[in-house]
């Protein structure tokens, strides 16, 4: 690669820069193999042993995604985000105390209620926009884990990750932020004091729809990212390397699909923000969004890609509208190529802080104008 320092959209076109040395390829092989031949004084000089933690196509899919997070750490890559997300909560222990996003995707606040309390874990669940909350929540010594997803999902409120850090490690606790929904093009939590930082990969930074992955970065490779590296390469919660090769294929193009999808929501935002069907769009991007200024702040190129809109004429209105699209795709998950919308509240169920009235819109990479166009008519529809 060249000698100046380049910008992180050259080095992810490129993936790395990373050369087939057998062939010159640019595109290095899928790696298959679950085993590697031993030396003959039985060590391992290639550093590869087994297949469960060692895969090379796995590797250099995580070595892009950490120079993206500006991870000094490293990224791991996972069998979903789910399996991520857990792996940071599974190398706590029992009796530990864990404060979290009232607001965050919805399977794993399921699992933190169930699951993580079977296994001893505390939660505490509080708005971490809210700083005075987040800090009133914050046990000294006794919390070790603060869990900030932002922008979070459906509602796209934005926590302070700077002073989140803050009052996580004046507690001694460590900060983990999901962040699927902004993407490191827009935010890099890391470098602004989280400790670990979490990717659903199946949304934007594979982008495609077409693959299920998780990841985890860090900031330093201390006694709790061991303890996050053992719980993968225990519990075997890995990708395998056809996922990680198509994973690094998706984040070539990140930065172009990003720049599409974020130009799109926002002009969606202020476009519906005028419509007279739609009583409320909820982005970031937004000057009247109530955590504007610090996404204005923490987010550069933009506000990402997703937005929600409460429509007038309540849920009816709402899940008639979403029957009526043509062009936008009525389906869960988000940040694929492919516009997606979807009635949150009627997938959440009872105890969802998802007002009944919202659709949620993951913006793709089509016209803006026909993807206008649809809400337009279908709104329109919702309330024939
Ligand atoms: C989808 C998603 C997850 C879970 O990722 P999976 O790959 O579906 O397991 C976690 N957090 C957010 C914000 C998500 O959108």
């Amino acid at each position: 690669m060249a000698k100046r320092p380049l910008h992180p959209r050259s080095l992810a076109a490129q993936a790395m820069g990373k050369i087939d040395p057998l062939t010159k390829g640019v595109v290095t092989p899928i790696h298959i193999a679950t085993t590697y031949i031993r030396d003959e004084d039985n060590a391992y000089s290639s550093g590869f042993v087994y297949g469960r933690p060692d895969n090379e196509t796995v590797r250099e899919a995580e070595s892009v995604l950490a120079m993206l997070e500006e991870a000094k750490a490293g990224a791991l890559l996972f069998g979903s985000g789910m399996a991520a997300a857990t792996a940071v909560f599974q190398a706590l222990s029992p009796g530990d105390h864990v404060v979290a996003s009232k607001v965050m995707y919805w399977a794993l606040r399921s699992w933190l209620l169930t699951e993580a309390t079977r296994w001893g874990l505390k939660i505490e669940f509080v708005e971490t926009d809210d700083l005075a909350a987040l800090k009133a929540a914050v046990k000294p010594g006794v919390t070790k884990l603060v869990w900030a997803e932002t922008p979070s999902n459906p509602l796209w409120t934005i926590t302070d990750i700077a002073a989140a850090a803050e009052i996580a490690h004046a507690a001694g606790a460590k900060l983990a932020v999901d962040s699927t929904c902004a993407s490191p093009v827009h935010t890099r939590p890391l470098t602004l004091g989280a400790d670990i930082v979490m990717h659903a990969a199946t949304k934007v930074l594979n982008g495609h729809s077409d693959v299920v992955a998780g990841a985890l970065c860090a900031r330093e490779d201390d006694a709790f990212w061991n303890r996050v590296k053992t719980v993968r390469k225990m519990q075997g919660g890995i990708l395998g390397p056809f996922e990680a090769y198509l994973l690094m294929r998706g984040m070539r193009t990140l930065h172009v699909r990003q720049e599409r999808q974020t130009a799109s929501a926002m002009a969606l935002a202020q476009k519906l923000s005028a419509h007279p069907l739609v009583a409320r769009v909820l982005y970031p991007g937004l000057p009247q969004h109530p955590g504007h200024d610090i996404a204005a702040r923490q987010m550069q190129h933009g506000f990402g890609y997703m937005l929600s809109i409460q429509v007038t004429g309540g849920e009816r209105a709402a899940v008639k509208a979403a029957a009526h699209v043509e062009l936008y795709k009525r389906a869960t998950s988000l940040g694929g190529v492919e516009s997606l919308i979807e009635h949150r509240a009627s997938i959440e169920g009872p105890g969802s802080p998802c007002p009944v009235d919202l659709l949620r819109l993951s913006t793709g990479i089509e016209d803006v104008e026909d993807l206008y166009n649809d809400l337009d008519q279908a709104l329109k529809a919702g309330h024939a």
